[in-house]
């Protein structure tokens, strides 16, 4: 507690000392001559206005550790378009940042957005460092081991980024064949795939081929979807493997880049949570509850990828 009020009466003196802080001067100093029974109601009045004032105080402070608790921490990467961006304005924006204010009202809390690296949201939230991480973040058997994850909220596919002008007309063609069990045999020749780093697209591709992978020496992970979309754009990987929404968005925004047909995989959207806030994320799944029932998430992500272009 900041401020760690000591309040010593000495009746012995006869007088009243007010401290604040231990071990700081006592401020201010109130002589009271109790043993003669002189009660100058003066000074009594001025000893109750300053217990008065002590708890004002003490008000304030504790009424400031609550303020703390009413803010929101959510961690995101706002690289994420449609779901995390920032917006002309330098002001967060999209599908998560609209559904986390909603949820964050209903919980009467202060949304309050921590713009980190994708790979650091987990250990973020881990630690207590952020309350939840919403990031377009795909539930994953391996994720849950370290975070618990809300309902779902959105659906997204890892989608295939190609140069437009390219021969390629879907993942499959980017393994030398299949083998008995449908799975690929290997990866032809010089197929570089750039991804986000830590992301689902980065795990799924980085694995083996007889898995769907590429391998890891065919990989190479970039910070951001927007950084790997440059190295696209600059001939240095023959594809970027990334969430559907995002992969739209880096298409509609830079020439010459065309998505393939055909989903690399479907997936999950939550809002992870630390395991040991289980009251915080039941109260978020009964707010997205409601916010799926009256059609608010419907809403916002119709805002954001509207029914026409999907
Ligand atoms: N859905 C992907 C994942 O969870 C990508 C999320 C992101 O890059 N924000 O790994």
């Amino acid at each position: 507690m900041e401020f760690l009020c000591i309040f010593l009466l000495q009746y012995e003196k006869g007088c009243g000392i007010i401290g604040m802080r231990t071990g700081a001067k006592p401020v201010p100093y109130i002589r009271i001559n109790l043993r003669k029974g002189v009660f100058n109601m003066k000074k009594i009045l001025a000893l109750l206005a300053v217990v008065a004032l002590m708890a004002t105080m003490l008000c304030f402070a504790g009424c400031g550790e609550k303020a703390e608790d009413e803010v929101l921490d959510m961690a995101t990467n706002a690289a994420f378009p449609p779901y995390e961006y920032k917006g002309d304005d330098g002001n967060f924006a999209g599908i998560d940042v609209e559904i986390a204010g909603k949820i964050a009202e209903k919980l009467g809390m202060t949304l309050k957005i921590h713009d980190v690296d994708f790979d650091t949201i987990i250990s973020g939230v881990q630690t207590g460092k952020f309350d939840m991480g919403m990031a377009g973040m795909t539930v994953t058997d391996e994720r849950k081991k370290s975070v618990n994850f809300s309902d779902t909220y959105a659906t997204g596919v890892q989608a295939v980024i190609v140069k437009a002008d390219s021969t390629y007309t879907s993942y499959e063609d980017f393994y030398t064949g299949f083998g008995d069990d449908g799975n690929p045999l290997g990866t032809k020749e010089g197929i570089k795939i750039g991804v986000q780093q830590g992301t689902t697209g980065d795990i799924y591709c980085s694995d083996e081929p007889a898995k769907w992978g590429f391998g890891m020496s065919n990989v190479t992970q970039y910070k951001t979807g927007a950084e790997a979309i440059e190295a696209l754009k600059g001939g240095k990987v023959t594809a970027v493997i990334i969430d559907n929404e995002p992969a739209k968005s880096f298409v509609a925004a830079n020439e010459g880049l065309k998505i393939l047909e055909g989903k690399y995989t479907e997936e999950d959207y939550a809002i992870c949570v630390a395991k040991d806030k289980e009251e915080l994320l039941n109260k978020i799944n009964t707010a997205l509850k409601e916010l799926i029932a009256d059609g608010t998430v419907a809403q916002i992500v119709e805002k954001y990828i509207p029914s026409d272009e999907k």
